[in-house]
């Protein structure tokens, strides 16, 4: 019986462990930290065997081949001594696509909009009707839903480091909305490794597959130049908006959507919705119903998600903005009000010159929420007539409030990762959303008042 080791036991290594189990392989999972209790129960339950809080070395080198979740990165021993004995180490997604039958499948990268858009696309083609399934960097793993169902299609969102361990994966229909820096401490700061490893995406891809792409964004433009590419090339612009309309072509096919039908706002949703509605074109769906989805559409939970309006002050919650480009698109697409805007947590090498230009005139004030402020506070210096440096949500939430003036917008948009005060970007959101329901919608009226009345919790 063939041997595989799967490393990490979080949704991507345990949905592996079931699939490869299913699949008659002797598994065997290994985790270096604490394995979720979930996953843990999981495992016990199959009879899958497992440790946790470290690995035993002896035990996982003679594996046949080697599953790694996106978390791991290529420098850790464990990756590093099977590379070497020469033991294959590929990606969850690359697993589970050997056992999806002939399922077909979208899938979608980007620094941004890879969730928003993956999203679209799987209700673009659901609402038509088709047996479709949407996982990867979301929801359930691939690799348990191949193992739990067959699906038609599969809509799935991968980041760069999924992309990093494919191998034979093919994509029938792959979608790069951008590539700007993000996650460089793991490709040794090196854009041009990031950018490489983002083009994964269309590995394999053959003369009947389509890839959809920015035309817009110059690093996409210079992955591309010069490469001969067999499959259906399929670019979107902002160039092709036209008196309100934008117009995508696939093929000999041509649709148009006013913009101002949809919900979803601002420039990067409409590269969203590009994007979403070329995959469902080339998957097939209607244009009819294409129109009727995109009209629905709501932005995602933690996505520039306006939480509510009361006293005349904005609330949004872009939680999900961990990098200086989210951000970009989010303070431009508050263009009539006065921003009080919510940053800070865990920089990943952010560079925040990006952002100086767009907050001029437009940020009152700067709510700074994070262990270590420093470099955002001397970024901003100057620039920002108000900045106020803050440690913990209830105080930040406390100071945009105080700040807060009819006419105004509090912008939660950190461009950091949260694990400074929060479990996940998640958390951060909710704590956001659930600090404004309590203190703000039902401290109405005399909301102020309300708030100065209320004990210190913020230490
Ligand atoms: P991802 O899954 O790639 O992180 P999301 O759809 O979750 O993408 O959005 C992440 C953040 O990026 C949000 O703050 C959102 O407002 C912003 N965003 C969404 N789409 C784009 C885009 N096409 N370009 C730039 N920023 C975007």
């Amino acid at each position: 019986m063939k041997k595989i080791v799967v490393i990490g036991g979080g949704e991507s290594g345990f949905g592996a462990a079931v699939l490869a189990q299913k699949q008659g392989y002797e598994v065997f999972v290994t985790d270096n930290s604490a394995i979720e209790e979930i996953y843990r129960a999981g495992l016990r339950e199959r009879g899958i065997p497992f440790e946790e809080g470290g690995h035993t070395f002896d035990k996982l080198t003679d594996a046949d081949e080697a599953i790694k979740s996106p978390g791991i990165p290529d420098t850790a021993p464990l990756v590093r001594e099977l590379a070497e004995r020469g033991i294959p180490v590929i990606s969850e997604i690359e697993f589970a696509g050997r056992y999806m039958g002939d399922a077909r499948t979208i899938c979608i990268t980007g620094s941004n909009g890879k969730t928003t858009t993956a999203t679209l696309a799987w209700r673009l083609l659901a609402d038509a009707g088709y047996d479709v399934c949407l996982s990867g960097n979301i929801g359930r793993s691939f690799a348990l839903e191949v193992a739990s169902a067959r699906h038609d299609w599969y809509v799935l969102e991968l980041s760069s480091f999924q992309l990093d361990g494919m191998r034979d994966f093919r994509a029938d229909i792959a979608a790069l909305l951008n590539i700007t820096p993000d996650h460089l401490d793991r490709y040794d700061y090196d854009m041009a490794r990031y950018a490489a490893s983002k083009m994964g995406i269309v590995r394999n891809q053959c003369a009947e597959d389509f890839f959809i792409f920015s035309d817009d964004d110059p690093v996409i433009r210079e992955q591309l130049a010069g490469r001969k590419l067999p499959m259906h090339l399929l670019p979107f612009s902002l160039g092709d908006v036209h008196g309100g309309k934008f117009v995508v072509r696939v093929g000999e096919r041509r649709f148009s959507m006013p913009v101002g039908e949809m919900k979803i706002r601002g420039d990067h949703n409409i590269y969203n919705a590009m994007a979403a509605t070329m995959a469902a074109m080339a998957a097939g769906v209607p244009d009819e119903s294409i129109r009727a989805t995109l009209a629905a559409f709501e932005s995602v939970e933690h996505r520039m998600e306006r939480v509510c309006e009361t006293g005349g002050v904005e609330w949004i919650n872009d939680s999900k903005a961990t990098n200086v480009d989210a951000v970009r698109y989010a303070l431009g697409s508050v263009t009539s009000r006065p921003v009080i805007w919510i940053a800070g947590g865990t920089d990943k090498g952010n560079d925040y010159s990006l952002l100086r230009a767009l907050a001029v005139g437009r940020v009152k004030t700067l709510v700074c929420m994070g262990v270590d402020n420093r470099k955002l506070i001397d970024a901003f210096s100057g620039i920002v007539p108000e900045i106020i440096d803050t440690h913990s949500l209830p105080e930040a939430m406390r100071a945009a409030f105080e700040t807060a003036r009819a006419g105004d917008t509090v912008l939660l948009s950190p461009a950091c990762a949260s694990f400074d005060l929060f479990k996940n970007y998640e958390e951060r959101g909710r704590q956001f959303k659930e600090w404004i329901h309590a203190r703000v919608i039902s401290g109405l009226p005399g909301t102020r008042s309300v708030i100065s009345s209320l004990p210190d919790d913020s230490r």
